[in-house]
């Protein structure tokens, strides 16, 4: 993209705008960065934007924004903004940030989206390539921002690349070299109309430009993305825990395998991949495709499934005291990874569930907790619904805070016992993020 003396205005200053403004100055453009957010949170972007020498505007978005050539979106930024509106109707040409850095990228990119397991799979995938001798770089939603490394990364390597739904809803001519969509949920509704088929619609669209030599990875056996999938030009490759595929990675006989028109060419142990749970079977299984797109060899692959550890805050075990384990599933923020992590074990859980709910409907996770919990511990601003919806099914009891759970819980589990923080709900009732909940847990358990 030729973006010398051309005036972009990027609407966000947090990571991704950050990166983006210093990618759009060090290419020639006149760049505006404008956020309408308070000055306390944007300190370490401020700080950026001075010394890089850029011109912006904090606290809300004045009508310069709209004098430019080329806006470019940060992830945060839903479609529906006034300011994205007032852009569209005045023809200014608008794209997320995740095209903007793709365009000066010419390495490879591995687009990684799906309503849950996009840093689980976008780490695991970046870690797997590069123990396999491919040089990638893991970037998106997760650590880096893609426009901060995009324009260095050389035409052999790659990039393993995290992408929400918000930012493929300003795609533009976005073409991942590979694309996953690990499943669809109903998540984040709210800013789809409360519609699933356009949430559902707007995932899809991480293939709606790529062409016969391109490759997309898709999980068969989630039925909402397998109901409004759309015919697309590149090659498709499935990944599936209940039913052998032939262009792809299934599970059989024990073994996970991986064939191409039916002709295996690969095959591994369950037990080979560290992480625990169906999902992480399915997040693995759609990096082994990736990598045997590739044709990565086999012995590496499996020796980096061995090896590797998981993401902080998704089932993260802490500590085992007492032989009960406290596992650290902070980022569960839906009720269907509290499915799936619930799925993840056969021994006695001790679930932490609840904060700021999110509209959860409890009847997914109901056998599993009838079937699995012993007690449930409900916290913050959510404690109630949770305990109405569970307490004639199993025992609930409300606790004030983290402190008071663990104070409990090491004093009723037994050995074998699971204490699980999973808790299904966002965590702003009582933390700052899903990390800061994590992190109070985990610090909490180590003291014990
Ligand atoms: P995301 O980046 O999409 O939010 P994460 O890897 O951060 O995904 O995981 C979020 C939560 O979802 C964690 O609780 C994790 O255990 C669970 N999870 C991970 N992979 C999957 C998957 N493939 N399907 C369902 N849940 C998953």
């Amino acid at each position: 993209m030729n973006i010398q003396n051309k005036k972009i205005t990027i609407i966000g200053a947090g990571r991704s705008g950050i990166g983006a403004a210093k990618l759009a100055k060090r290419y020639g453009a006149i760049t505006f960065v404008s956020d309408s957010g308070d000055v306390e949170g944007l300190l370490n972007s401020l700080e950026a934007l001075k010394k890089n020498d850029i011109e912006f505007e904090i606290g809300s978005h004045s009508d310069r924004v709209y004098d430019c050539d080329l806006m470019v979106v940060s992830p945060g930024v839903p479609s529906d903004a006034e300011t994205l509106i007032n852009a569209l109707s005045k023809k200014i040409k608008t794209i997320s940030e995740v095209e903007f850095a793709a365009s000066f990228c010419k390495g490879k990119v591995i687009a990684i989206t799906g309503t849950n397991g996009k840093t689980t799979t976008t780490d695991l995938c970046g870690y797997l390539f590069n123990y396999c001798g491919v040089k990638t770089y893991t970037a998106g939603n997760i650590g880096l921002a893609f426009s901060e490394i995009a324009a260095d990364i050389k035409e052999n390597e790659f990039v393993s690349l995290e992408v929400s739904s918000f930012q493929l809803d300003l795609i533009d001519k976005f073409r991942p070299d590979v694309g996953m969509i690990l499943n669809i949920t109903p998540d984040h509704l709210n800013r789809y109309d409360y519609k699933v088929e356009n949430y559902a619609a707007s995932k899809q669209r991480i293939y709606e430009n790529q062409k016969a030599d391109d490759y997309i990875i898709l999980n068969k056996d989630s039925e909402l993305l397998m109901h409004h999938y759309k015919k697309c030009k590149s090659q498709v490759y499935y990944f599936s825990l209940s039913s052998k595929v032939e262009n792809g990675c299934f599970f059989e006989n024990g073994l996970i395998k991986f064939a191409i028109n039916g002709k295996e060419l690969f095959n591994c142990k369950r037990g080979d991949i560290f992480l625990r749970g169906e999902h992480n079977l399915q997040n693995a299984m759609s990096v082994i495709i990736a990598a045997k797109i590739y044709n990565l060899d086999n012995n590496k692959i499996i020796d980096a499934l061995k090896n590797y550890r998981g993401v902080p805050h998704r089932l993260e075990l802490v500590r085992e005291i007492n032989s009960v384990k406290f596992i650290n599933d902070s980022k569960a923020t839906n009720v269907d990874s509290v499915w799936y992590a619930l799925k993840s074990f056969d021994e006695p859980i001790f679930l932490i569930l609840g904060g700021q709910d999110k509209g959860n409907d409890y009847s997914l996770i109901e056998p599993l907790v009838i079937e699995k919990v012993k007690k449930i511990y409900a916290i913050g601003s959510s404690a109630e619904k949770v305990f109405n919806y569970f307490h004639k099914k199993v025992k609930v009891e409300i606790k004030k805070n983290l402190e008071e759970v663990i104070n409990f819980a090491i004093s009723e589990t037994r050995s074998g016992d699971i204490v699980l923080l999973s808790p299904a709900c966002a965590s702003f009732d009582m933390f700052n993020n899903y990390e800061h909940r994590g992190d109070v847990f985990k610090q909490l358990v180590n003291q014990l």
